[in-house]
């Protein structure tokens, strides 16, 4: 009895609960055969409910990403760490993430899931894409406030690095604003807590209003998408993970990725059971440092992995935006496919260590390419297992950067004495 209660408290149950309900209920109503006229009025209040469960993810994205940037930053600890070792940490992330992306965008154009579903998605419309050029232009707003209220991420990301890294310049002084930000933190937390408590919710209105769209003419096609959908997903995150990362692990930090993974098992197996980056720090440390990897270094690139460097997510995040795309019948061109790549490197550094955050940030991705927010209803059911995947491909990435970052230092030190 005591099981059964602590299987149903636990969310994602709920939503696969939520999710399987919903297509029991869709594959009833299909079945009845009403009339379409009769389906669409039975699909408009689930598609209501669903746009409020949207609604309320994009309402506290921004001030997830802004909290957890400038509170990850601080985890460097001082800005002498940050011009000895930091930056080029933070090319390490960046890079590592970048060449995950590519991964899964070259994965996804190859498995093209979704491509003839032709599905319209509650939740919103299809709007024009940014160009390319813009997009970069727009990196840095000319006035902070005006990005923030249009909603607009990509400044927002840039501008809480230069407040973080301020931050952290001015040591002692900045101590009362690191407080608030932490607490804020903390705050934000709670309410993605909320937020994501009605996912079930959100989940089965999306999924019924999906399901019963007039233009899905056969479930079964849907469902083979969505399973192609996670082929790409994992195949994407299983070459990043057993040969780009141990490549980057034999090339720059001469070390065996056999023996070194072997060290990082159990942490990688608390990563995938977890599906939280953070939740894991303390054994991917403990283990980090087993493997002889120097504390300083463990200290120093761990904690900040944990909350920005995250290539199983950005990987994730640009097959499943790809996928959606070809899902609604949008042929991404060139120019779109490169915003997705550059998007989703920089919604996973804004995308905290914890369960189904890479989905809440995934809407930065979407929007950036015109994409609706609303897209996530054709993800969401199988986030769960996808996120298990990702977070143990996110926490061997801090921990190849661990290791990477150390044979940096120790040149360094031998160079100097
Ligand atoms: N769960 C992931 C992590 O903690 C973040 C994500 O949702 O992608 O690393």
């Amino acid at each position: 009895m005591e099981k059964k209660a602590h299987f149903l408290k636990a969310l994602h149950w709920q939503i696969f609960l939520a999710t399987v309900l919903s297509i029991g209920l869709a594959i009833t109503i299909r079945a009845l055969d009403l009339g379409a006229e009769t389906q669409s009025a039975f699909r408009a209040p689930f598609l209501f409910l669903g746009d409020l469960f949207v609604r309320s993810l994009k309402l506290i994205v921004l001030p997830l990403v802004v909290v957890s940037i400038i509170s990850g930053i601080q985890q460097m600890g001082s800005t002498s760490k940050l011009s000895k070792v930091g930056w080029k940490t933070l090319l390490y992330y960046m890079s590592t993430t970048f060449i995950a992306v590519t991964i899964g965008i070259v994965i996804v154009n190859l498995i093209k899931p979704g491509v003839g579903l032709n599905l319209a998605i509650p939740g919103g419309e299809v709007i024009k894409p940014t160009p390319i050029l813009q997009v970069f232009q727009d990196i840095i707003p000319p006035n902070i406030f005006k990005a923030l209220a249009a909603g607009k991420m990509l400044p927002t990301i840039f501008v809480s690095f230069l407040f973080g890294i301020g931050l952290l310049s001015v040591g002692e002084k900045g101590k009362p604003l690191v407080d608030i930000i932490e607490s804020l933190n903390t705050v934000i937390f709670k309410i993605v807590g909320w937020v994501m408590a009605t996912a079930p919710i959100g989940v089965f209105a999306l999924f019924i209003a999906t399901l019963l769209d007039p233009k899905l003419a056969d479930l079964s096609v849907f469902f083979e998408n969505l399973f192609l959908y996670m082929v790409a997903v994992v195949a994407g995150l299983g070459i990043h993970g057993f040969i780009a990362l141990p490549l980057i692990l034999i090339l720059f930090a001469k070390r065996s990725p056999v023996a070194y993974l072997s060290s990082l098992a159990p942490a990688l197996l608390t990563a995938f059971s977890t599906a939280s980056s953070s939740a894991t720090y303390p054994i991917t440390r403990e283990r980090t440092i087993d493997a002889g990897v120097s504390r300083e270094s463990a200290d120093f690139v761990l904690p900040l992995g944990a909350t920005i460097n995250m290539d199983g997510t950005a990987l994730y995040e640009a097959v499943a935006a790809v996928y959606i795309a070809n899902a609604i019948g949008v042929d991404l061109s060139f120019a779109s496919q490169l915003i997705i790549v550059l998007t989703a490197t920089l919604a996973a550094i804004g995308a905290a260590g914890v369960p189904s955050a890479g989905l809440v940030t995934m809407i930065i991705v979407l929007e950036a390419v015109g994409l609706p927010p609303g897209g996530y209803v054709l993800v969401i059911a199988v986030d769960r297992i996808l996120d298990m995947c990702r977070t143990t491909v996110n926490v061997w990435g801090d921990a190849v950067g661990a290791a990477v970052v150390d044979a940096h230092l120790e040149k360094m030190n031998e160079t100097s004495s």
